[in-house]
């Protein structure tokens, strides 16, 4: 590993991964917690516990189609001589009615529909002959039979989720099952992107000499998305430093977090990093890894915005997401882990890294009987987004290897959705 002074410097001049990533983590925290409708909360972090104002199931209810009857009526009911019951009504799901069972009666009754007073148990609609004005039962029932209990689930009172639990659908289902319209979550972080550049179009538009399409605000965008952010896509800005600062402060008052890309090296019209600094103090650093070695990170406009500035290249664009704005969105949403899911795999081809740099080659993982295998898409070049839409791992070259064979066992950082 590069030898490092106090204060995270790389004595090349380099910032470690860690140290740039320890960076940002410090400046960002999980966003307060907002009164959120169900549909709002799903994917964030509940913020209080919650239980259940009544029991669940609420009532006594018949778990089958069948007949509500008393036990001891059918004690003696078999195949060869079936008990033949009177049915003095019908009980449909949702159906409140005040119905009463009494001795040698019964009631036909739906899944779902609340066990009339007098019945002690269901028999399923399959022992019978269906009858409608009377049934004849082929078998016994005991008591209780088919019949779910009110509060067997939750009793009323008791807690059915606790602070700080994720809230995905299974969660979401259970809160309306409680009643639960609307919770206390941590919202999704509002996180607006823009890519710079005087040489992008919008895509779907002509291309003129010189032009290509925007791709990294689409890509950043989706990306935190993915990450359980809310984005916001704002497009191109130009190479000109007064249209990115009116545009950033334009953004700002809706805006948990600012991700841009280019601008951020040593070219001429290299516009964040010209302007940026007017907002708040942002950093720029040139960080030990490859793709993505120039980062900006910083805490602009009144609110101290945490404001990502990422290279423009779209695989250097995309692998500092991956790093460095994915964890931070995560942290702000308050989910744990903050980092992708890492798994040791076998390489089928050769990678080689630049000394003293934290390689992120884009890869093909596959499960092979039962053991990963990973295997390097596309070259080395940050350009090439066509292999980048290939790969759905990325392998981490530690820094202090240039080069790993075929056969090696390597980390692999998983991308896939599902993790949002
Ligand atoms: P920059 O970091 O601004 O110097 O850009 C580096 C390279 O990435 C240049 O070749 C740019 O044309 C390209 N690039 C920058 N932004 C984008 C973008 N939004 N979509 C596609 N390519 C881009
Ligand atoms: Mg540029």
């Amino acid at each position: 590993m590069t030898a490092q002074n106090p204060a995270g410097h790389a004595s090349d001049g380099l910032v470690s991964v860690e140290d740039h990533l320890a960076q940002i983590l410090e400046a960002v925290s999980p966003l307060s917690p907002l009164d959120l409708t169900l549909s709002d909360a799903h994917g964030c972090v509940l913020a209080e516990d919650v239980g259940a104002a009544f029991p669940l199931p609420p009532f006594d209810n018949s778990a089958m189609d069948g007949y509500a009857v008393r036990a001891d009526d059918i004690a003696s009911a078999g195949e060869s001589q079936p008990v033949t019951l009177p049915v003095v009504g019908d009980i449909a799901a949702g159906s409140g009615g005040p119905y009463t069972v009494q001795p040698g009666l019964c009631v036909r009754i739906m899944t779902g529909a609340p066990i009339p007073a007098g019945a002690d148990a269901v028999v399923p609609v399959e022992w019978t002959d269906g009858g409608v004005a009377q049934v004849s039962i082929r078998r016994p029932a005991t008591p209780g039979a088919h019949i779910r209990r009110a509060g067997e689930d939750a009793s009323a009172g008791t807690t059915v989720l606790t602070e700080g639990t994720h809230l995905g659908a299974t969660q979401v289902g259970l809160l309306a099952a409680v009643g639960r319209d609307r919770v206390q979550a941590r919202p999704r972080p509002r996180v607006v992107v823009l890519s710079t550049g005087s040489e992008l179009v919008d895509p779907g538009t002509a291309l003129s000499p010189g032009k290509i399409p925007d791709a990294n605000s689409s890509l950043l965008t989706a990306a935190a998305q993915e990450a359980g952010g809310i984005a916001f896509r704002v497009g191109i800005v130009p190479d000109d430093p007064r249209l990115l600062l009116d545009t950033l402060e334009d953004q700002l008052i809706r805006a948990d977090a600012v991700v841009t890309s280019g601008g951020v090296s040593v070219g001429a019209y290299d516009v964040v990093k010209e302007a940026i600094g007017r907002l708040g103090p942002v950093t720029f650093a040139r960080v030990a890894m490859q793709p993505g070695m120039p980062q900006s990170f910083g805490q602009i406009g009144p609110d101290k915005t945490p404001f990502f500035g990422l290279p423009g290249n779209p695989v250097s664009a995309y692998v500092s997401f991956e790093v460095f704005v994915r964890p931070a969105i995560r942290r702000m949403l308050g989910v744990e882990p903050i980092n992708r899911p890492t798994v040791r795999a076998k390489l089928t081809a050769a990678v080689t890294s630049p000394p003293g740099k934290r390689t992120f080659a884009r890869a093909q993982l596959k499960v092979e009987h039962g053991a990963y295998s990973v295997r390097p898409v596309g070259g080395g070049g940050s350009h090439l987004i066509a292999s980048l839409a290939q790969a759905n791992a990325l392998i981490v070259v530690p820094e202090k290897m240039t080069a790993l064979e075929a056969g090696a066992t390597v980390t692999v950082m998983l991308l896939e959705r599902r993790h949002a």
